[in-house]
């Protein structure tokens, strides 16, 4: 006597002998491997982008050089 699992996605009791067990069937397979996915990929912080640190850098240099030179002389 085959027994049978509900399917975690939809909750349709599945055959254990279904190929895509514990899923009723691929489409609800997919649907829980996007919900792992997209929870694995979630970012909470941001991610600071290298090119506008360089950005940054240089400007602050362009800002400095009169004030160093007046610095340096005295
Ligand atoms: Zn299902």
């Amino acid at each position: 006597m085959a027994k049978a699992l509900h399917c975690p996605i939809c909750k349709k009791l599945v055959p254990v002998d279904s190929p895509d067990v514990p899923f009723c069937s691929d489409r609800c397979r997919v649907i829980d491997l996007g919900k792992w996915a997209s929870g694995d990929y979630k970012i909470s912080s941001p991610i600071l982008d290298p090119d506008l640190l360089e950005d940054l850098e240089h400007a602050e240099q362009q800002r400095h050089p009169v004030d160093e030179g007046k610095f340096w002389k005295n």
